[in-house]
């Protein structure tokens, strides 16, 4: 829903408290989720009894998932069922998503051997695995859907209040006057327990201004941006002292001495070849350097 820009938060819609994860479906506190459990172990007790699973191992594995879902460590003991031992040292998570070990068919093979019964081990895995997702995980996802979705006219009054109350308590409990730009202080001027009993406008109105007032002030004070900003000016500052063009490189000076050495031998040349006529010998003398 949070991908979607349906809500504003990921938190789990039950309890308000958690990021809602695969794994916080089954563990949430909600008081909804607790008694959806309790119904569903409720349910695979008796499945279990059904399927002449002795009551040893019943016990464990409705332990084994309890402990799961309080958030409870289970150590491994020699009280234990073998296959629960097992289990244990893969780890709870793997029973709740339907990850069992072998030892669970090999276990009930025998028993039912001892009970001279004709079902199969293999066929109580399979069949467990598949009630571990219609008895407990289906439930909780419907109860959440129904919870989210299925709502009557008031319910819908009721949770939209609740969810901006919910939004205004975070927002004011998660920041400070102190941090805010001077201009949007004023939204703690009334206390908290005063604002909840606001009606929906005026929250909706208080949210809406807290999420402008804090964008803008991070704005302002992102400290990335005061860093680069004081980079900028300081060297803007220095560029403005330092005197023109001392920065670019200087020009590489070329000698021109070839250049009017070629211009002469060619001016020689063309002498040759046309010979100016002179008027007298005189002229014609080479002119020699005063001394
Ligand atoms: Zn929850």
């Amino acid at each position: 829903m949070l991908r979607r820009n349906h809500w504003r938060a990921d938190y789990c819609p039950r309890c308000r408290i958690c990021v809602e994860t695969h794994d916080h479906l089954l563990t949430c506190t909600h008081q909804q989720c607790i008694d959806t459990f309790r119904s569903s172990i409720e349910k695979m007790e008796v499945w279990l009894y059904s399927q002449h699973t002795p009551p040893k191992l019943i016990l464990d594995i409705l332990q084994l998932l309890t402990n799961w879902k309080q958030g409870i460590e289970t150590v491994i003991s020699t009280r234990h069922s073998p296959p629960i031992q097992t289990q244990i040292h893969l780890g709870n998570r793997h029973l709740i998503e339907g990850r069992i070990t072998k030892h669970f068919s090999a276990f009930m093979d025998e028993h039912y051997a001892s009970i001279l019964s004709k079902k199969s081990g293999k066929r109580w895995s399979a069949m467990f695995i598949q009630k571990i997702w219609t008895l407990i995980h289906k439930p909780q996802w419907e109860n959440r859907n129904t919870f989210v979705h299925k709502l009557n006219e008031e319910a819908v009054k009721t949770r939209l209040r609740e969810n901006l109350q919910q939004e205004l308590t975070t927002m004011y409990l998660s920041n400070l006057k102190e941090t805010l730009l001077h201009n949007d202080r004023h939204l703690y001027d009334r206390s908290l327990s005063e604002l909840l009993q606001s009606p929906n406008a005026h929250l909706m109105a208080w949210n809406e201004e807290m999420r402008v007032a804090l964008s803008e002030r991070d704005r302002q004070f992102q400290p990335d941006q005061q860093h680069q900003a004081a980079f900028m000016h300081k060297w803007l500052d220095r560029s403005r002292d330092r005197p023109p063009r001392q920065h670019q490189k200087k020009k590489r000076r070329v000698s021109t001495r070839v250049r009017k050495r070629i211009s002469l031998l060619h001016h020689r040349q063309l002498k040759r070849q046309h010979p100016i006529p002179h008027s007298s010998d005189e002229e014609s003398q080479p002119k020699r350097r005063k001394r």
